[in-house]
């Protein structure tokens, strides 16, 4: 399906008075996920659809500001009232991601809804649901959604808040427009939301300036006492027990950005966070140049994503192990991927 067929049939779904439309980040919800359900939700309010966001787990401070993600509906909290909206929606509108699979305890009530179900996202090989509106060159869903929605509305559409909401997902899954953002067309949709009333300071202040003394020490304990390098790869690990998440009082969101922080040394390409959950082991990937971090995620790990940002996770093992799994690995990755 092309993306203007996607937009078409979504424009259809939308022209049925009185509909109900539910929208789904993924887990572990990133700026991208949550400026595109921000605007998305804006959208629809405003063209008239009664809608509604849920969550499988909890959406970070430094994202609560965004224009309606205070009203969304966790699943940890209100499973019940999340089932019901899942059976009784028209549409569910699953942003920033490709798969059910990255919607957490949500995922077996949204397979199970009737609602036609709409996936709007720039990851790899998007799963087939009733429309998929998908493009792996742009930058984030974000920049994806702005042409999603000026087309459906025209440009006179958007908010102010719509467009914070949108630049926020341009700007945290560029980096702060430092990678994935050489197209010329990011700025020109940057362009576009200034003159839409995006405040880039405000959104720049609630992004980057929120933080708390507790995640600082964490990060700086992660730095100073965690952080090792592979001995003969430009590759850095990051360990992170429950114990350390614990003991700094960790909330949703306090390790963003961490995992990129070894990058910014000259000879370190690679940089791999290993965090312990309490089910589960969750890593990511981050890498700099044509180093597919992707593949290593995807075949050692369970997980994927893009080249220079992907994950995976474990479950049944140790952090240790899973620490170790990535150093035993590491030779096989360079020796396959990565051309010297
Ligand atoms: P993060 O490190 O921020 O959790 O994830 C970075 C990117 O990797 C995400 O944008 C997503 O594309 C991908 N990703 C993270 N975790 C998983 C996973 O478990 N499975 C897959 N397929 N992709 C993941
Ligand atoms: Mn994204």
């Amino acid at each position: 399906m092309s993306i203007s067929e996607g937009i078409e049939q979504l424009k259809a779904l939308l022209g049925k008075p009185g509909s109900r439309a539910v929208i789904i980040p993924h887990i572990s919800v990133d700026g991208d996920a949550a400026g595109s359900c921000s605007a998305f939700s804006g959208a629809l309010e405003k063209a008239g659809v009664k809608c509604r966001i849920l969550t499988c787990d909890y959406i970070p401070d430094y994202l609560r500001w965004l224009p309606r993600l205070s009203q969304a509906i966790s699943f940890q909290d209100k499973a019940g009232y999340c089932k019901r909206l899942l059976r009784e929606a028209d549409m569910i509108c699953m942003l920033d991601h490709n798969t059910m699979k990255r919607e957490g305890d949500l995922e077996p009530w949204v397979r199970e809804s009737k609602a036609v179900k709409v996936v709007i996202d720039h990851h790899p090989d998007p799963e087939a649901v009733d429309v998929v509106i998908s493009n792996i060159r742009v930058s984030s869903t974000c920049e994806l959604l702005y042409s999603v929605i000026t087309e459906i509305w025209g440009r006179e559409f958007l908010t102010p808040d719509m467009a914070n909401a949108l630049y926020t997902g341009i700007n945290t899954d560029t980096g702060g427009l430092s990678h994935n953002s050489s197209h010329p067309e990011t700025y020109r949709v940057i362009a576009e939301l200034l003159e839409s009333g995006l405040d880039k300071e405000t959104v720049h202040r609630y992004i980057y300036e929120t933080n708390k003394l507790s995640r600082l020490r964490l990060i700086g304990n992660i730095l100073l006492n965690k952080l090792t390098v592979h001995p003969d790869y430009p590759v850095a690990v990051l360990p992170v027990t429950l114990g350390e998440l614990e003991s700094y009082n960790y909330q949703e969101g306090d390790l963003e950005g961490v995992v990129n922080i070894p990058l910014s040394v000259a000879n370190i390409y690679v940089s791999v966070q290993v965090t312990q959950r309490k089910e589960r082991i969750k890593l990511s990937f981050r890498s700099k140049g044509a180093i597919p971090v992707n593949e290593w995620a995807r075949v050692h790990f369970n997980g994927g994503g893009h080249l220079n940002a992907a994950g995976g996770q474990c479950e049944g093992v140790t952090l240790e192990e899973v620490v170790q799994r990535v150093f035993d690995t590491t030779p096989w990755f360079f020796s396959t991927y990565v051309s010297v």
